[in-house]
């Protein structure tokens, strides 16, 4: 698809399968989406699994033009982390992109917009391209306060980059109302707040591929995906489907 104001963005459809899967249903996943992901294409297709699936899936993935990533990586390089995984051992393991600042894990595991700045910062160091994830909760969105929200938390990441780095990032805009409950933004709920993201970038406005998140499904991928604004999704429930999966990537191509 061709849009006047973003042609030279390709878009990038990522698969965050969060905490799902074994080895079986992993191999039989991966194996039915590159079968499905031959030849060339006009987007790029990210698959996120968790951590100890990390090397299988790159293995599944090689040779295909699909992509491999992860759900979040640790703020430090090395040391006493117990449990933590750093950026460079994610490039070890052949990843490419790195979700960070995901709703679950600023609600549920309390990250705050420093630490995800600071995830950002170990990412790029580490020669991986983050994907830092904003949105707002539902009390937000119902107060009107939905671009406040979304401005703060990027500028506590701007605060501790500058802007000129996300030349190599990617950012998503994952309304908290609507991931995993079934809920999608409305096309015109989206669009503004990609455009006021956009908006934010400065002088890389037009360059930095902005994805939406938030129960995205085939049915409703190709209207968010004609806006133009959005990149492309950041996908959890679909990304587990590979009937489902394939079906955005080519609303994507
Ligand atoms: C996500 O986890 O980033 C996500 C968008 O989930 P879902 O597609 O299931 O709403």
């Amino acid at each position: 698809m061709n849009k006047a104001s973003n042609a030279k963005r390709r878009q990038l459809v990522v698969g965050n399968w969060k905490m799902n899967g074994n080895l079986h249903e992993n191999a039989d996943l991966l194996v039915k989406v590159v079968a499905g992901w031959q030849g060339e294409h006009n987007a790029d297709v990210v698959i996120c699994p968790p951590f100890p699936y990390l090397i299988h899936t790159g293995s599944l993935l090689s040779g295909s033009a699909i992509l491999l990533g992860a759900q979040t990586t640790s703020e430090h390089s090395k040391g006493a982390y117990t449990g933590e995984v750093s950026a460079s051992m994610l490039a070890d393991l052949d990843c490419k992109f790195v979700i960070i600042g995901h709703n679950e894990r600023r609600r549920l595991q309390g990250e705050t917009d420093e630490q995800v700045a600071r995830q950002f910062i170990a990412v790029q160091q580490a020669g991986l391209i983050p994907i830092l994830c904003v949105g707002e909760s539902l009390k937000d969105r119902e107060q009107g306060r939905q671009l406040e929200t979304i401005g703060r938390q990027l500028d506590a990441v701007f605060a501790h980059t500058g802007k000129d780095v996300f030349n190599n990032a990617v950012l998503a805009y994952e309304p908290v109302w609507a991931v995993g409950t079934g809920k999608t933004a409305t096309p015109e709920q989206a669009e503004e707040v990609h455009r006021f993201m956009r908006a934010q970038l400065g002088e890389l406005a037009g360059k930095v591929r902005i994805l939406y998140g938030g129960s995205v499904k085939a049915h409703n991928a190709q209207q968010l995906f004609a806006l133009p604004d959005i990149d492309g999704a950041l996908l959890g429930g679909a990304s587990l489907d590979a009937d489902e999966f394939l079906a955005i990537c080519r609303a994507a191509d």
